[in-house]
């Protein structure tokens, strides 16, 4: 980018004051720096007439009360393996009490500026479609509807037996059922991390619902570490990578390899790959420019400057 680019008025952009923003997300473009802004116009004249696939992570959902563990800030958490959750009955009953005060925390969280601009961005038609890594729905909640949830989701619930799956809504009932009080006894989810774990310690008593169809065990459907992404999902992802004329990954420091992979993908295609995160990320050589700013604004920002595509329009 040129270090002359001219900042266009946020009334001059197209979608501006046509887009149901809110008065207070207006305000966000304002707080943006001049720098910031100046970085932004670089993004959006790289990205201009090109359609979009978007990749996001947790920095995503922050603004949405929901802590990164990997931001820059975060203390560390090592989330639990695929084989510590099978393997191991103490540690299984765990994680599903710790699941259960978080999964009541998460489903409160609304979807921010952030979600809201990648939804504009798809009615707009400036992207080929959206792979995340969030478990927590906020990008389906907020509007998108081309979605390939890379992690699975965090309201459904699979039985690693018959493969039956539940709703996380039918498995809290049964829960409730089996551990009454057990949400009041825990107060305050404390922190939850973007996987639904609450900081909760006492859960020893916790008890374990059973597949309501087999007796099987249950398990949150999404993929734990140890575990591969289902190879569908995979498969959708690099479609709509390869039907793209650039990657935009938002909030994600790339820190696994479920992500990395698509960003490899794009460079090697020769697309442009621009990264908008707060902190270092694994993709941060191979990106064609890399933006230290804040992802709601950012997204914001993008998704009213970046002139629309007609259907039709190539990668
Ligand atoms: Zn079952």
């Amino acid at each position: 980018m040129t270090e002359s680019s001219a900042v266009p008025h946020a009334s001059s952009l197209p979608g501006f004051g046509t887009t149901g923003f809110a008065r207070g997300e207006a305000a966000e473009q304002g707080s943006l720096s001049h720098r910031e802004l100046e970085l932004l116009t670089g993004a959006a004249k790289l990205l201009e007439g090109r359609r979009l696939a978007v990749l996001t992570g947790a920095g995503l959902s922050t603004d949405s009360g929901i802590p990164d563990y990997r931001g820059p800030n975060s203390v560390p958490r090592s989330p639990m393996t695929y084989q510590q959750f099978v393997g191991d009955d103490a540690l299984r009953r765990r994680y599903w009490a710790r699941n259960h005060v978080g999964w009541h925390h998460l489903r409160r969280a609304d979807p921010n500026a952030g979600h809201r601009a990648i939804a504009l961005m798809e009615q707009r038609a400036l992207l080929t479609g959206l792979i995340t890594q969030n478990v927590d729905r906020l990008h389906s909640v907020a509007g998108s509807t081309n979605v390939v949830d890379l992690h699975g989701t965090y309201d459904r619930v699979l039985c690693l037996n018959c493969r039956s799956h539940f709703t996380r809504e039918e498995i809290a009932a049964l829960l409730e059922a089996l551990n009454p009080g057990y949400l009041d006894l825990a107060g305050d989810a404390g922190d939850v991390a973007p996987d639904a774990d609450a900081d909760v310690d006492d859960t020893a008593g916790f008890v374990v619902a059973p597949c309501p169809v087999c007796g099987g065990m249950l398990k949150p459907d999404f993929v734990y570490f140890g575990e591969n992404v289902p190879k569908d999902r995979v498969e959708r992802s690099y479609g709509l990578v390869n039907d793209a004329g650039a990657l935009l990954v938002a909030g994600s420091s790339l820190a696994v390899m479920s992500g990395l992979r698509f960003v490899r993908q794009a460079k090697k295609d020769g697309k442009p790959v621009v990264i908008i995160n707060r902190g270092t990320t694994r993709g941060d050589d191979l990106a064609s420019l890399k933006l230290e700013v804040g992802v709601s604004e950012a997204l914001t920002y993008l998704a009213r400057a970046l002139p629309s595509l007609g259907a039709g329009v190539a990668g």
